[in-house]
């Protein structure tokens, strides 16, 4: 999280040392940070990656310095050569620009981003039950299998957002008590059917245990920028270096639509169970079910099974309903964060 935060803060100063330095220019040629200036676009560089983004309206043009492609909203286009550095200060040719200008003014509202699929994973089933734990409160005995609380979990989140979002795809990798291998699970994922403009998040539902039996709490993880994950279809014609770029410039734009996904959920949960039970924070993990998910993934641990009070907690309907309830929230808001940062309107 905080690298995150200090890293943007690096590009948002840097862009204005960037800003105060305008050097003279070759005629043909355009001083990128000044320009974006003038055209209201909004210019993020990355000098450790050596890498830029130019924002207007929610389209997004990444390059890599010195590359003769750039993309545009996460597509490949070839541009003239993408930006270069000179005396530390960001020039473009101006046929990039122009082009840049052109691409910004004239797109129409059906290459916008939305989210079209939400993949909703309850963990764990059938003969695999995931964590259990058996507790006595005043006198009852009960069992909390955690592959239980994963589906009713799950059931009652579908219903939210099968309800609340006509115009997505709301789907489960599991709704009764089956055994699903991981590998499985990872294959559904993949499979779902996407238009072009349209993203999908891969929600996974899991409980906590440990020996700790005072141990509680919820806690939400991301998958970290740690694994690199082949991101784009593999095309033959496509040299390995121009993959690498293109797939950690989407890399970088699925771990943080991540991180914020998880931040959302876990404000989400807190407003439901807060003095119920409280957020161990947001973590990153490299899980298995999403390695070859192309998506912004979390996976949501709903406390901890192991604890006497919170493991009757999770064996009460009632309290599953307010945690489902917080994860649709939580969702929600990050459905409208992004659909209104990548420039989608809302019209179904
Ligand atoms: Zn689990």
């Amino acid at each position: 999280m905080k690298n995150n935060f200090i890293h943007k803060l690096i590009i948002f100063l840097l862009s204005i040392f960037l800003l105060e330095n305008i050097f003279a220019q070759n005629p043909g040629e355009i001083n990128l940070v000044s320009e974006c200036d003038k055209y209201g676009i909004d210019l993020y560089w990355d000098p450790l990656t050596q890498s830029g983004i130019l924002e207007k309206r929610g389209h997004q043009i990444s390059f890599h310095i010195d590359e003769d492609f750039s993309l545009y909203d996460y597509k490949k286009i070839t541009f003239e050569k993408a930006p270069y550095l000179r005396n530390e200060v960001l020039f473009s040719s101006k046929g990039f620009f122009d082009k840049a200008i052109q691409l910004f003014n004239t797109d129409s509202e059906q290459s916008l981003y939305k989210i079209g699929a939400i993949l909703i994973d309850p963990g764990h089933g059938g003969k695999d039950p995931g964590a259990s734990a058996t507790h006595t409160i005043n006198g009852k005995t009960f069992t909390v299998k955690e592959k239980d609380v994963n589906l009713s979990v799950g059931l009652k989140l579908y219903d939210y957002l099968k309800k609340a979002c006509p115009d997505k795809k709301i789907l489960m990798t599991r709704n009764t008590d089956v055994f699903i291998s991981l590998q499985q699970r990872t294959e559904i994922a993949n499979s779902v059917k996407l238009k072009d403009n349209e993203a999908i998040l891969y929600v996974s539902i899991h409980v906590n245990a440990s020996l700790d039996k005072k141990a509680s709490g919820y806690e939400v993880w991301y998958l970290s920028p740690g694994y690199r994950r082949q991101v784009l279809k593999n095309d033959k014609n496509e040299d390995k270096a121009v993959q690498n770029i293109l797939n950690s410039m989407l890399e970088e734009e699925y771990t943080t639509e991540s991180i914020l996904i998880a931040k959302f959920i876990t404000d989400g949960i807190q407003a439901q169970v807060s003095g119920l039970s409280s957020s161990r924070g947001i973590k990153a993990e490299e899980w298995f079910v999403v390695r070859n998910a192309n998506m912004p993934s979390v996976l949501i641990e709903t406390g901890f099974l192991t604890n006497p009070k919170e493991g009757a907690l999770l064996a009460d309907d009632k309290y599953l309903q307010k945690i489902s309830f917080g994860i649709y929230n939580g969702l929600q808001a990050f459905i409208s964060h992004f659909e209104r940062s990548h420039g989608f309107t809302g019209v179904k």
